[in-house]
């Protein structure tokens, strides 16, 4: 327990940590008398390391995944220029499928999913930018990996319906996640078989 013998800052410093996802007070006094122990130069650079999370990270102009340069490192590549777009809902979801070496193409990250309960509109995800790099780009498949719950699918549908006048092939990742599922914790062996099960939905 933090109490009024614990000097303000370490008081604040647990009271903070406390709030990261999974770390209850008593994990955060642990982290907190570890870092008090720890080496300077340690201490430092994690310091370091938070606030250029938040000065030098921001979302890449083309597909929206997290990146600190001008364009993340895929769109940036010229080999991942495939034909092959995978729309996910996180740079989380982008991650998962990146680790397991499964596809080779490119991404749109949607940054969210349909919720309609929670406010959450088509004006509110990248759809409009999807849409625009279809014209822009020579993409010849658009592989809907959204998670299959009901938000995911009712936003591959909504794409699938908006996406039908072009000219590309859709498909939706299908067997290997289980419904209500999430892409970004299922592991390597599911993913590929994911992807490698896509269906053809237009
Ligand atoms: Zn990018």
């Amino acid at each position: 327990m933090v109490t009024k013998a614990h000097p303000p800052v370490l008081r604040e410093l647990v009271q903070r940590l406390a709030k990261l996802p999974g770390i209850g007070e008593k994990s955060a006094t642990r982290m907190a008398m570890f870092l008090l122990k720890a080496p300077e130069e340690y201490v430092q650079s994690l310091a370091e390391n938070l606030v250029r999370l938040k000065r030098d990270i921001h979302t890449c102009p083309v597909c929206f995944h997290f990146t600190d340069g001008a364009l993340c490192s895929i769109c940036a590549d010229p080999s991942r220029q495939t034909g092959e777009l995978c729309v996910v809902e996180t740079s989380a979801d982008l991650l998962a499928i990146e680790e397991s070496g499964a596809f080779k193409g490119r991404y749109h990250v949607l940054q969210g999913a349909l919720a309609p309960l929670d406010g959450i509109g088509p004006d509110d995800l990248r759809i409009r930018e999807l849409l625009a790099r279809l014209q822009r780009e020579a993409v010849q498949e658009v592989i809907l990996a959204t998670n299959p719950t009901g938000e995911g699918e009712a936003t591959a549908n909504y794409l699938i319906k908006l996406m039908e006048k072009y000219p590309v092939r859709i498909t939706r990742i299908a067997s290997g996640i289980p419904m209500g599922g999430d892409v970004k914790y299922a592991d390597k062996v599911t993913l590929e078989r994911a992807l490698q099960g896509r269906r053809h939905v237009h």
